[in-house]
């Protein structure tokens, strides 16, 4: 893990948020390479989710919404984590963790409080060292809404009270309506999003993982009651072959069935897919049948009639939902971690060394090709340049012509450079340039003019 921070920070794929004032609690900056790998993850997702398929289409909702979507969608009441405050140094925990208990989406109920610390008297702070007693040392613990609060306009008053989404899904429901009205879709169908959600989480860290501000790449799918555990095994199937084209491995994954008395109260069917992260095994993606729990409460909140006609057979009905999650910094997290390699290499001069390489799936390559003259010359770099100025047309090109060639090889490997071309003195004489592929190493000699075709080739 800090082998991958540290390359972050160092190639710019992800820097400390705010850094010149000392940085901010788990805020983090994506950097002119992150957010190249960041952008392209997102772009393949909405490729294959949205764009190649017939039944799905893509909203980008607000993120700031009516404070009704979240009474209706139960996060004002219920979207909470349980807070203890220790009363001699103040600072606040997660109940379910300082406890020792294990966390469960089941919420405290005021008598579960003195529960958990009976469970646990010999508990001490974990940042004082002060032992607990509650209500003499320890708070009761409080339920803590997670969502992020905010006041429309100049008047700081509980009117005009609004909150940060704590997840894009709510878009899909309130946009049902319009969405089906003006695309005539038919059930099955999906709707997609991909965007910023919010969290005031209490114990947010390990790097990109838990973060207050974060980006989500949710479906909510609509189909017939009766199709949903159909439905909900394609969806784990397609999400399956997603992991694999952004090179996760089958061994790093694992798919937690969660319990009945676990699962929200309207979920037929939850799976947690956790990743084995080096600091744990966790949540990377979810998937769940959630009923038609949500288009039922905004119908009842809105008022509005949200249900599907059937245009063929008249039949009316609210359509259930197969929710499949993706979080993208943890895409992007879990990516790297897959990705990061150390291999034994041949330096230049033919001595043994070690690289590091990122065997990053070509598709989602930052760079995708870098073009390096063997020396800073003119007659060199002229036709450097004019190759990079070509290519940059349709792929991500870096130019680099500082340090040795050696250097710069192993300085594209850690970036996951898929391509380099090298231009050297015979490229003046026989019009060719040399190919060198990340993983191989292999060289190939390549005409100038044949390089794009051959690239392109390659990327398809
Ligand atoms: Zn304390």
């Amino acid at each position: 893990m800090d082998k991958v921070v540290n390359l972050c920070k160092r190639r710019g794929f992800v820097f400390p948020g705010s850094e010149i004032y000392g940085g901010m609690a788990s805020s983090w900056d994506y950097g002119p390479l992150g957010v190249e790998l960041k952008n392209n993850i997102k772009k393949l997702w909405w490729k294959k989710f949205v764009q190649e398929r017939d039944d799905m289409v893509g909203i980008d909702a607000a993120l700031i919404m009516n404070p009704k979507v979240w009474e209706a969608s139960g996060h004002l009441k219920n979207f909470t984590d349980p807070l203890v405050e220790c009363k001699k140094c103040h600072s606040r925990f997660r109940a379910d963790q300082t406890s020792g208990l294990i966390y469960s989406e089941k919420k405290l109920d005021s008598g579960m409080a003195e529960q958990i610390l009976s469970l646990v008297p010999e508990t001490k702070c974990p940042e004082c060292n002060e032992m607990w007693i509650l209500d003499k040392t320890l708070e009761t613990p409080k339920q803590f809404n997670l969502m992020f609060k905010t006041f429309i306009g100049p008047a700081e008053e509980s009117a005009n009270i609004a909150y940060f989404r704590p997840e894009t899904a709510q878009g899909m429901f309130v946009d049902f309506k319009n969405v089906l009205n003006t695309t005539r879709k038919k059930i099955p169908f999906g709707i997609a999003q991909i965007g910023k959600a919010f969290r005031n989480e209490i114990t947010p860290g390990n790097f990109i993982f838990r973060t207050r501000e974060f980006e989500q790449m949710e479906i909510e799918y609509f189909i017939r009651e009766t199709d949903w555990k159909k439905s909900f095994e394609y969806w784990l199937e397609e999400m399956k072959k997603w992991m694999k084209l952004i090179g996760l491995k089958d061994e790093d994954l694992h798919f937690a069935e969660i319990p009945d008395d676990e699962r929200a109260h309207y979920s037929k069917r939850t799976i947690d897919i956790e990743y084995k992260f080096p600091f744990g095994q966790d949540e990377l993606y979810g998937i769940a049948y959630r009923g038609d729990f949500d288009l039922k409460n905004h119908q009842e909140k809105s008022g509005q009639d949200l249900s599907y006609q059937d245009l063929l057979s008249g039949e009316k009905f609210l359509p259930h939902v197969i929710e499949p999650t993706f979080g993208v910094d943890r895409t992007f997290l879990a990516v790297l971690l897959a990705a990061y390699k150390e291999e034994p290499a041949k330096s230049a001069e033919g001595e043994d060394e070690e690289r590091v390489v990122l065997k990053l799936p070509q598709e989602i390559a930052p760079v995708q090709v870098a073009i390096l003259p063997l020396s800073k010359k003119d007659e060199l770099s002229s036709v450097a340049q004019k190759i990079a100025q070509d290519l940059r047309k349709n792929l991500v090109v870096e130019y680099d012509e500082t340090q040795s060639i050696g250097k710069r090889y192993r300085r594209q490997d850690e970036i996951g450079t898929p391509f380099c071309v090298t231009v050297d003195f015979d490229s003046l004489q026989d019009e060719a340039v040399t190919i060198r592929e990340r993983d191989s190493m292999k060289q190939e000699r390549i005409k100038i003019k044949e390089l794009e075709n051959y690239l392109s080739e390659k990327f398809k």
